[in-house]
């Protein structure tokens, strides 16, 4: 007799759901996978929500852990820092580390996506069902219904279909379940900077570039391929918004006054705005994320995040890293083990973190819309910059321990406003970073940000060393 215990049937292939279904598989439990497009290896489907994202250390460990860290890396960009283009053309460099060993990757989503599907076709418990819908779910009678009025009975159901998942939108009828789902009040719009005739890079490749622009902004990102993808994120209405640019001319005049040194790189950017869809961004919470044993959230079906720290994929990707090691430390055998209880725990975990990194993803689109381009933001950035050189294992900015480590998001988010009271302290009374008060900031550092750093002495030892992705070699 089949044991039913061991059958997990999982909605959404996408980049959460096929690193999920290799990873249980690997534990030994068979995988139904069902996934409402096309099968995106043999036909080219539609856009998604972006062409290329930045994957860094929360992302790479995940893949380590199914053995294709190098695969995904070699296909990827370094981007060592922002380039910081200002309203008159000039550029300049804000890394995001003390030294080239800090850096973020750029790949291709859909790159990732079909080699997490390639791999997940190597394992023979894996069964993966494209063009199948979910419309509709049961947990009663624990049935699922796609739209083309297939079935399917499940044990244990993983809703992993993303931030306007259906799975979730059936747990409304489950007393106790809440949900917020928030659409910012900006789109977004994707354009192309193609390479040069003799095939190199029209901007430096190894950078994320960002045009700020107090309420807008324009980013890129590079691509193998020697091109950038393009990025304009832009308010729904006001004076400068997407109510305002309907017609070719507000087009090219709104790039022309904000962008004028991208007019001449990014191809056909008048037709191209008009004739592109406009991508939404919501921030999705929801609790609990189980129900017992029956069915189970990850990824942006749990909480979709809006994508301003880049770290929407790395925090899903965290999700499966944190299962699979709940339950490879869990003795029982599979059939007996109990999924409410591991759910549970794992909600438990996962979930103070997954508002952190939501509450900073918010505070980073401020960040990287308005500040950038602000002269105390800058100057903090550049104490910051000093105190992470100078006191190399004491001091961590919160973006380094967000990108470069694995330790908990809302630990990064609680450094961050410590670092905030330092920094604010060290810049009374100096307009110079060579004026900083060394002594203060020592006796800061030891009071405020030592005890709390070290809790997490040992898995900061690679961030010592300087080498932020040695902890997932
Ligand atoms: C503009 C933008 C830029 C971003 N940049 C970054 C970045 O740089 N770094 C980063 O870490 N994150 C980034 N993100 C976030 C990242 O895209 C998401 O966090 C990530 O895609 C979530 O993966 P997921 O598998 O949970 O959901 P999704 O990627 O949404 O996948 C869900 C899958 O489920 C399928 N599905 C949906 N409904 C059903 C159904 N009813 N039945 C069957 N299948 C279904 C979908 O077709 C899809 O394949 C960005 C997001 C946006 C919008």
């Amino acid at each position: 007799m089949t044991d039913k215990s061991k059958h997990l049937t999982l909605i959404g292939a996408g980049l959460v759901g096929s690193l999920l279904a290799i990873v249980l598989a690997r534990h030994g439990y068979k995988i139904k996978l069902l996934e409402k497009r096309p099968d995106m290896r043999k036909l080219i489907v539609d856009r998604g929500r972006s062409i290329n994202l930045a994957i860094s250390t929360r992302g790479i460990k995940a893949l380590d852990i199914i053995g294709l860290k190098d695969t995904i890396l070699a296909k990827a960009i370094a981007m060592y820092g922002r380039a910081i283009h200002n309203m008159g053309g000039n550029v300049t460099f804000q890394p995001y580390g003390i030294n080239n060993n800090y850096y973020i990757n750029s790949i291709s989503r859909s790159a990732l996506n079909i080699d997490l599907l390639n791999e997940c076709s190597k394992y023979n418990d894996i069964e993966i069902l494209f063009g199948q819908n979910v419309v509709e779910v049961d947990f009663d009678n624990s049935k699922i219904i796609t739209d083309n009025k297939d079935q399917y009975s499940f044990n244990t159901l993983i809703g992993c279909d993303g931030s306007a998942s259906v799975i979730r939108s059936f747990y409304k009828f489950k007393p106790g379940f809440k949900q917020s789902i928030d659409e910012l009040d900006y789109g977004y719009k994707e354009f192309t900077i193609r390479p040069n005739p003799d095939g190199s890079f029209k901007m430096a490749e190894n950078a994320l570039h960002i045009w700020p622009r107090g309420n807008f902004m324009l980013i890129a990102l590079p691509n193998l391929e020697a091109s950038f993808t393009v990025t304009l994120f832009l308010p729904y209405i006001g004076d400068i918004s997407f109510a305002k640019l309907k017609t070719k001319p507000d087009i090219e005049a709104f790039f022309k006054t904000y962008f004028k040194d991208t007019i001449d790189l990014i191809d056909d950017y008048a037709d191209n705005f008009l004739n592109s869809p406009t991508g939404h961004m919501v921030t999705v919470k929801s609790d609990p994320w189980s129900i017992g044993d029956k069915a189970l959230l990850i990824g942006d079906a749990a909480h979709g995040i809006i994508p301003f720290y880049g770290q929407g994929m790395n925090c899903g990707f965290e999700d499966v890293s944190v299962l699979d090691s709940l339950l490879g430390s869990n003795n029982d055998t599979l059939s007996n083990l109990d999924l409410t209880s591991l759910f549970a725990e794992f909600f438990a975990k996962r979930k103070p973190n997954c508002d952190a990194i939501s509450d900073m993803a918010y505070e980073n689109f401020i960040e990287m819309r308005d500040k950038v381009g602000d002269t105390k933001f800058l100057f903090f950035k550049k104490i910051e910059a000093v105190l992470e050189h100078k006191f190399k294992g004491e001091y961590f900015s919160r973006y380094t321990l967000v990108s470069f480590s694995n330790l908990p998001y809302n630990f990064a988010k609680l450094m961050g406003e410590v670092n905030y009271e330092i920094l604010n302290e060290l810049a009374q009374n100096i307009s110079d970073h060579n004026e900083i008060d060394f002594d203060l900031a020592s006796e800061l550092i030891k009071s405020k940000t030592k005890p709390l750093i070290n809790k997490y002495a040992s898995e900061l030892k690679d961030l010592i060393n300087d080498d932020p992705y040695k902890q997932n070699k």
